[in-house]
């Protein structure tokens, strides 16, 4: 599956409908296979679809996985399995939908081939490797924000490292929600003024002064434009003064994805707040470490960072 078909319409299809249909039609036609029939539906896709030929049924494709063959670094990953297989990527067990979806994501440096493990109802595991494709991370000076957020005082910097935890500990849930599923919309429109996974030096005190890589999207847009959320979700997170982030939203998209709204000048919503897709968030503002007013969107898979512009929906608009 490519990552342009990732999106809602691919979940449309149930794996367990192209079982069902020529099973259905042959318990109809062969009553003397019944039984035999009864006891290929409780077992695999493969074996109960050559029942199904067998039987004179027309052929339907077999239950099977669909991953992406490879991805960018960076990438948020939409699999489909079997309904009921269990599924574990990176040490956890991933939450599959009813219809069998799953997601994880792939962090802006991870080299790859990353493994997801598959079981199915028959307890048999199987493994599915993915590739990884590279990206180039160029260095972006940025020049203007104010010396202290840049070299904090050790005051200053315990209050960031208290309000960090604060955001990481809203990412971690892990919620059977399946609003990643949506096609994700622009929150706001605008040039990106900040692309994901730069690498990020900051001009303070007259000296370079290297930092994390960019954990996001920037959006630039005017003070105040009204910020969209790109999916439903949970409010899992809303303070309006952050040192380093200012204005700071976060919504949980369900199974670990989650976004977060940064430099906000004002916030419409409080933790617990149900949004939908497109409803307004807050507006945009130059709050925190920020030279101008302008949009951070990140977007992360528990505590993964990845880029929204690979987003089906985001990416080429
Ligand atoms: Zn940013």
């Amino acid at each position: 599956m490519s990552k342009r078909e990732s999106g809602r319409s691919s979940f449309s299809r149930d794996a367990s409908a192209f079982l069902a249909r020529p099973l259905e039609k042959a318990l109809r036609l062969k009553p003397l296979l019944r039984p035999l029939l009864r006891k290929a539906a409780a077992c695999c896709a493969t074996a109960g679809l050559a029942l199904a030929l067998l039987s004179g049924a027309r052929a339907a494709p077999p239950a099977r996985d669909d991953f992406p063959a490879s991805v960018p670094q960076g990438s948020l990953v939409i699999g489909q399995v079997a309904p009921g297989s269990t599924v574990r990527y990176a040490g956890r067990a991933l939450r599959v939908t009813p219809a069998g979806a799953v997601v994880f994501g792939i962090g802006r440096d991870e080299a790859g081939p990353v493994r997801v493990d598959v079981s199915g109802r028959d307890g048999r595991s199987h493994p599915v490797a993915i590739a990884v494709r590279p990206r180039e991370w160029p260095v972006e000076r940025v020049v203007g924000v104010p010396p202290a957020t840049v070299e904090p005082p050790p005051e200053i910097a315990e209050r960031i490292r208290r309000e960090q935890a604060r955001v990481v500990a809203a990412r971690d849930r892990d919620d059977a929600r399946a609003d990643f599923l949506e096609t994700f919309v622009w929150p706001v429109a605008g040039r990106i003024s900040g692309r994901f996974g730069n690498q990020r030096v900051y001009v303070a005190n007259g000296k370079d002064v290297p930092k994390s890589p960019h954990s996001g999207m920037d959006i630039a847009a005017p003070q105040g434009t009204p910020i969209k959320a790109p999916a439903s979700g949970l409010v899992t997170f809303a303070d309006a003064d952050l040192y380093l982030t200012g204005g700071t939203v976060l919504i949980d998209h369900g199974h670990g994805v989650s976004s977060n709204f940064l430099h906000l000048s004002r916030l419409d919503v409080k933790v617990g707040d149900r949004v939908e897709q497109g409803q307004v968030i807050g507006a945009v503002g130059k709050t925190g470490r920020a030279t101008g007013p302008h949009l951070h969107w990140g977007l992360n898979w528990f505590d993964v960072r990845l880029d929204p512009l690979l987003l089906p929906g985001i990416e080429g608009t």
